[in-house]
């Protein structure tokens, strides 16, 4: 069911309710303040009479005669005087005698001073009067048509009023819903032909700052996000492509040209050779990307476990070496470490030795003395300093050397593919690290790695404590 359907029904039932109430508090009061109105006159009436009996002495057949004559068109009171004895003294009209009083009636009303209670419709008043030293019992009975009547008028004006108020709210309900809607509804369809193909779509402000404009800013944020992202991925795969297609078109010429049958032995070696060396090339990139992929994976299907840096490193210079003997890594540790645990993250071995042999690499492949060095220090986190004494990095691209493939101004002094410190970055964030660079050209390059060490055991701090 939609929200604006579920307003106007709850507002509906809402209404209902609270004018319920209101109607019968109202119809309530008014059929009290109506029966002790009633209850009053009969009082006075029984008193007139009674006066008009014992003090006037006014002869039974005239009072009576009265009665009959008002009856006609009034809805008169009907009186009867009792004794102590039960004897009638008076009475209106035997004849119509509506109150059937009895002994316990009487008796009720001599030991009360005054009794009232209603018998089918008619409401009935008992006194106690007392005249020349002697109690008398006087009952008197009527029917209420004017009260009914107005107590009827009552409902039926009640009645009305709450079915032209109840269409009134749906009526309005429905409309100011609308109206309040009427932007969420416009976002809606906007958002509907937001797609791939035009992520660059807004959703339209309402000029107020409520909560829609809240939504439609977090929403717009969301777009730019994805925006980006999108924009992100595009620029990555053309640049595979791009980076695929190159040593890719070079084997194949490569390739093409030993097809041809006449080239000097010589000849046929450089061209394998070549060939060789641009499919190591897109083994490289290949491994790269698939490094990539792993590291950008949700760090909850990663298996992390404590790893010590020492052996890593050592681990990293290895590999490095076998792949190029020519590379040279030193390792300093600044400082002894007293346990495991302060040279220990909780990290993924293999993506760590990915990130360090990268940063060996670069260190070496842009020196000319093709040497790298890391120092590392212990504490709260593992400092890792990688330095080289290389061509350094123009500092207008030490801005951009974190985005994929992207290669500085000194690309052109050793190959590579641009992926190696995106994809060192992306471990290190993995690892809840930090990675930074300094760099003066000519001089040499540090990249400064933090990494949040295991620290030691509680039962060690204790001790220290
Ligand atoms: P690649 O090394 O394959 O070019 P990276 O992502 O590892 O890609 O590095 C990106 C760029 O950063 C390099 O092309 C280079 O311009 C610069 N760079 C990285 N490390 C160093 C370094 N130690 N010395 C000089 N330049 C570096």
């Amino acid at each position: 069911m939609k929200i604006r359907t579920r307003l106007i029904i709850l507002f509906t039932v809402l209404t209902i309710v609270i004018l319920s109430l209101f109607a019968t508090v109202i119809f309530q009061s008014a059929k009290k303040s109506r029966e002790r109105e009633y209850y009053d006159l009969l009082k006075k009436e029984a008193l007139t009479k009674a006066n008009l009996f014992f003090n006037a002495r006014v002869e039974k057949q005239t009072l009576q005669q009265i009665y009959r004559n008002n009856r006609k068109t009034l809805n008169e009171v009907e009186v009867a005087v009792y004794d102590t004895a039960f004897v009638l003294l008076y009475h209106d009209a035997l004849d119509i005698d509506f109150v059937k009083e009895d002994h316990r009636m009487i008796r009720d009303i001599y030991s009360k001073g005054q009794i009232q209670f209603f018998q089918q419709g008619w409401q009935v008043v008992g006194l106690s009067y007392d005249f020349d030293g002697r109690r008398y019992a006087i009952t008197a009975a009527g029917y209420d048509q004017y009260g009914y009547n107005k107590s009827d008028s009552l409902l039926v004006s009640i009645f009305l009023v709450f079915g032209v108020s109840i269409l009134f709210i749906v009526v309005a309900g429905i409309f100011f819903s609308r109206k309040a809607f009427e932007p969420v509804a416009d976002m809606i369809s906007k958002a509907k032909s937001i797609s791939v193909s035009n992520l660059d779509m807004r959703l339209p402000g309402n000029g107020s700052k409520d909560e829609l404009a809240d939504l439609a800013g977090t929403f717009n944020e969301m777009l730019d996000r994805l925006e980006s992202s999108f924009d992100a991925q595009k620029r990555f795969v053309s640049n595979i492509s791009h980076e695929l297609r190159t040593p890719l078109s070079t084997i194949i010429t490569e390739l093409e040209l030993s097809a041809d049958n006449g080239l000097t032995e010589q000849q046929y070696t450089a061209a394998i050779r070549n060939a060789l060396n641009d499919s190591r090339r897109l083994a490289r990139l290949a491994n790269s990307l698939l490094d990539f992929a792993k590291a950008s994976y949700d760090p909850s299907e990663i298996t992390f476990k404590p790893v010590r840096i020492d052996e890593l490193l050592l681990d990293a210079r290895q590999q490095l070496q076998k792949a190029d003997p020519t590379y040279k890594v030193d390792i300093h540790f600044e400082g002894d470490f007293e346990n495991d645990e302060e040279i220990s993250v909780n990290g993924n071995l293999y993506l760590l030795k990915v990130a360090f042999a990268n940063l060996f690499e670069n260190g070496c492949k842009f020196s000319d003395e093709r040497q790298s060095s890391v120092s590392v220090s212990f504490g709260k986190d593992i400092t890792l300093h990688f330095s080289d004494h290389g061509i350094g990095i123009a500092p207008d691209d030490l801005p951009s050397i974190f985005t994929p493939f992207y290669r500085g101004q000194n690309g052109s002094f050793a190959d590579g593919n641009g992926i190696g410190l995106s994809l060192t970055q992306k471990i290190v964030g993995l690892h809840k690290g930090t990675i930074s660079v300094t760099s003066t050209p000519n001089l040499g390059t540090t990249f400064t790695v933090m990494l949040p060490a295991i620290g030691p055991p509680v039962n060690s701090l204790l001790i220290k404590l």
